[in-house]
């Protein structure tokens, strides 16, 4: 890359007091981290000074001040001490220097005179797509597995509404598994700035049209027109870019799109499958362009946020379920928000045609093949296997009877999930782990459930088990 050398020395310069140093704790932090977290929140930082045993570090705004701050200044500074164990304090500043300086937008003046809603409806309806008044910020239930990429959104969707538009992040790269809120977050993105700032211009657009648009104007030789309309926009969203990849002709239109409105420091929100760096059939100029930004990840969602959910969904379709239905819903149907909502709608449906409170043994009926079709087929051995490599014990604890903790907590998470992901009884389940009582594995059931809650080391090691096993 061309900045590379520019941004090595400068480095350089600013680390006469260890900036080798530096260079090593985020080595470490980037191994720990991986790529894409620290391409998002760790390259941009700099060693501002060491001073009297506090070492300052400064990010490029604001929101990633924050962010550094909350989640990764502590290990910052245990890594920065191994360096140097005269450094005891390490705070997180903003520098907007550290960051290609924004160009400053003149305020629109456009945005000061009144518009009528038709004509804001109609000038943004020339190309956007319409956005689903459900997904706004309210109706987003926000939890772990989504958090950051919330707080980016709102942070896109707030800057651009500002009276002097400020881009945050350019683009906001949103990815994730299907049916987690990527398109929900982008139409939130969009109503907030419609509500807020009525005159700038909003397009929100599916990769697939946004293709199918300009294949069209190929065709009828009216690319200009078709650029022109790019030309103006403050906010361009291009929903699901995984579908442009390997169509070269739309990628380098999408591209030069990108790169004019980049340069007039539009901001631009993208979503995917995947994280920039592994989409594939995309050309390298484009796929390291889209890194460039902020990109943040949806995780898939932890039965704490699928609860969440789904009380949130009830509520706003004025549905009283019964908790324990509830919280079987959001153990059984794991996939994404999207079959959760299915199967919200099939109760609500249920009820108002026959008139009867819902049980579980009739919901049990009306989802089987919802459930049957969540269900993963994972047998408890891969369970028990998957967990012992994970926690590095011998497979023969998952049956024997020592209950050191080392091996106890092991088999107690591989109960746990046993019960979450088979749909084995307790008895039976108690029968695969050696030929334990049944109040055995609920015990193991609860104790995991209390951890998950408490110990975040533990529910991510459990998170991802899950995941690995439902892959
Ligand atoms: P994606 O674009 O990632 O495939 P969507 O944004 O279309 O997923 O979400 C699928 C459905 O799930 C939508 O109806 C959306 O409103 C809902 N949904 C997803 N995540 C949440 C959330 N955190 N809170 C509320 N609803 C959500
Ligand atoms: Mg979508």
């Amino acid at each position: 890359m061309a900045g590379e050398t520019a941004e090595s020395g400068r480095i350089h310069n600013d680390l006469r007091a260890g900036g080798a140093a530096w260079g090593r704790v985020l080595g470490y932090l980037k191994a720990e981290v991986g790529e894409t977290a620290y391409r998002s929140w760790l390259q941009q930082l700099r060693i501002e000074r060491i001073d009297d045993g506090e070492a300052v570090v400064a990010a490029p705004t604001r929101f990633m001040r924050n962010w550094v701050q909350t989640h990764y200044a502590d290990r910052l500074l245990q890594l920065w001490r191994v360096e140097n164990p005269a450094v005891d304090r390490l705070s997180v500043i903003v520098d907007a220097k550290a960051a290609a300086p924004p160009r400053p937008r003149a305020p629109d003046p456009a945005a000061a005179e009144a518009a009528s809603p038709s004509e804001i409806a109609a000038d943004n309806a020339t190309l956007s797509a319409p956005l689903d008044p459900r997904f706004t910020f309210e109706n987003f239930v926000v939890g772990k597995p989504n958090e950051m990429a919330h707080a980016a959104a709102r942070r896109v969707a707030e800057a651009c509404a500002e009276p002097t538009p400020q881009v945050p992040f350019n683009p906001l790269f949103l990815y994730g598994g299907v049916g987690l809120g990527k398109t929900h977050l982008m139409h939130a993105i969009a109503w907030h700035v419609r509500n807020n700032a009525p005159r700038r211009k909003v397009i929100y657009l599916s990769a697939e049209k946004f293709m199918y648009q300009f294949i069209r104007a190929l065709r009828f030789r009216s690319t200009l027109d078709f650029k022109e309309q790019f030309r103006s926009v403050d906010l361009l969203m291009i929903d699901d870019v995984q579908f442009i990849s390997g169509k070269e002709s739309t990628q380098e239109e999408f591209f030069h799109t990108f790169n004019a409105l980049v340069d007039q420091n539009r901001q631009i929100v993208i979503t995917a499958d995947k994280s920039p760096v592994d989409l594939e059939g995309l050309e390298e100029p484009m796929r390291s362009r889209l890194g460039w930004g902020l990109a943040a990840d949806i995780h898939p969602t932890t039965y704490e946020l699928r609860l969440g959910i789904l009380q949130s969904k009830a509520e706003q379709a004025g549905l009283s379920l019964p908790p324990k239905l509830m919280e079987f819903l959001a153990h059984k149907i794991v996939s994404n928000v999207r079959e959760l909502e299915g199967a919200l709608n099939r109760i609500t449906a249920q009820m108002q045609l026959t008139g009867r409170e819902v049980t579980l043994e009739s919901t049990q009926e009306l989802l089987r093949d919802l459930l049957r079709a969540s269900e993963r087929r994972v047998t408890i051995d891969e369970i028990q296997k998957r967990v012992a490599e994970h926690f590095n014990i011998k497979m023969a604890e998952m049956t024997s009877s020592r209950r050191a903790r080392v091996v106890a907590r092991p088999r107690q998470v591989a109960m746990y999930l046993a019960k979450q992901l088979t749909s084995r009884s307790l008895p039976e389940i108690g029968r695969k782990f050696g030929g334990r009582d049944h109040t055995t594995v609920m015990h193991a059931v609860r104790k995991i459930e209390e951890l998950i809650a408490s110990d975040r080391a533990l529910a991510e090691d459990v998170e991802l088990l899950r995941r690995m096993l439902q892959s």
